[in-house]
């Protein structure tokens, strides 16, 4: 038996949010093909099956009417993955909203755009997009083709309504559009599932798609594998009527790679930290800075975290993570100075801030004086332990 999910290029390990590969894309099918494709298979099928699915499963009268948070259709490369979303703890679980609407859609000076119709708080949800097809991030047009035909009438006139920026290479008004606004889901696949090659896949979402672009982004967005969701979540205080912007690159690169990786979008980015020719430099200092020696007593731990605080604030730069270690010296450093009113001040940002990092409050008071989480490193080994618990 040809071994078919490892024919295929599944990407690298190093994922770019929402990335296809920029220019033409191979669209044609692998040796074997029709072999290995099925169409609902049960949990049993044997792995290196190419396949289509309804999760969670749908039962007899179920409609969107009274099962608002819908299915996700997908498209699997490997049997593996359905058993893992299967397993997942808690799987399927109710999509969590926001209590009352918080964004509007509109235009904006991007072409169309989302806005905050109230002011919202660091960390606070702002939306939950519903899940649409959920193809693995190298999908074949014939497949794209099948499961978009599978989506509620709803779902697939929302889907039609998204750009395609690939139509002059091949791809086709579907897969076109799932290059220009999937999103790579990779951050909620357990060390082991990767190790048994699921790699994540490719979502894409009702009305996320209108999040513009920006390098200084004021919302994030997670993915919870036990109800197939996005939660979208503020990344600093928004302001009621405020655009919202995610970013569609790895922003704690330099300038010209962050340019390199938003060129197959079609636009050339002019935030803040883009048009400021000194910002690659100051990126440099503030993840130099963000560790510090707890032993050298001629430095003040907290004046030092706020005085880099204030400067990543200016420039909206809160989804580096370096902004949270701040965040965590001067949490730290104001415990050490007995300055319990200080402390408590940086003990909620920061929870509040990973909250809309990482897309659910974790508490944290574990950090006694002392080096706590000093590096991004620390952070994300820190961050991943309490997500695989
Ligand atoms: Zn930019």
């Amino acid at each position: 038996m040809p071994n078919i999910p490892n024919s295929l290029p599944l990407g690298t390990s190093k994922q770019i949010p929402a990335k296809f590969p920029i220019g033409k894309v191979d669209t044609s099918l692998p040796e074997n093909y029709d072999a290995f494709r099925v169409l609902d298979p049960d949990t049993n099928s044997p792995d290196g099956q190419i396949y289509l699915t309804t999760l969670p499963p749908r039962y007899v009268g179920q409609t969107l009417a009274n099962n608002p948070d819908g299915w996700a259709e997908c498209l699997f490369y490997l049997t593996q993955q359905k058993r893992g979303i299967i397993s997942t703890p808690g799987f399927p679980s109710l999509i969590a909203r926001p209590p009352r609407v918080r964004h509007r859609i509109g235009p904006s000076r991007f072409g169309n755009g989302m806005f905050a119709t109230r002011d919202i708080k660091m960390g606070e949800l702002v939306i939950s997009p519903i899940h649409t097809p959920q193809p693995h991030r190298r999908s074949l047009k014939e497949d794209s083709e099948d499961f978009v035909g599978r989506l509620e009438p709803q779902n697939r006139e929302a889907f039609f309504k998204l750009h395609n920026s690939h139509t002059e290479d091949g791809s086709g008004p579907i897969f076109g559009r799932i290059r220009t606004n999937g999103i790579a889901i990779l951050d909620d696949v357990p060390e082991e599932q990767k190790a048994a090659g699921d790699l994540g896949c490719t979502g894409v979402f009702n009305e996320i798609s209108y999040l513009n672009h920006s390098c200084t982004p004021n919302v994030t967005y997670k993915f919870f594998r036990k109800s197939l969701s996005l939660a979208v979540r503020a990344l600093r205080d928004i302001k009621k009527d405020e655009e919202l912007f995610m970013s569609y690159c790895i922003i704690n690169e330099p300038t010209a790679q962050r340019q390199k990786q938003l060129k197959s979008y079609g636009f050339q980015c002019t935030c803040l930290v883009c048009s400021d020719p000194t910002s690659d430099d100051l990126l440099v200092r503030i993840r130099a800075n963000s560790s510090i020696n707890w032993d050298d007593s001629s430095l003040d731990p907290v004046a030092h975290a706020e005085t880099w605080i204030a400067e990543m604030e200016a420039l909206g730069w809160q989804e580096l993570s370096e902004y949270g270690l701040y965040l965590s010296i001067a949490k730290t450093g104001a415990m050490a100075a007995n300055d319990s009113a200080k402390h408590r001040w940086y003990q909620d940002r920061h929870e509040a801030w990973m909250e809309g990092m990482y897309g659910e409050r974790v508490k944290i008071r574990l950090f006694a004086p002392g080096p706590g989480l000093t590096t991004a490193d620390d952070m994300k080994a820190f961050m991943e332990s309490l997500q695989h618990k």
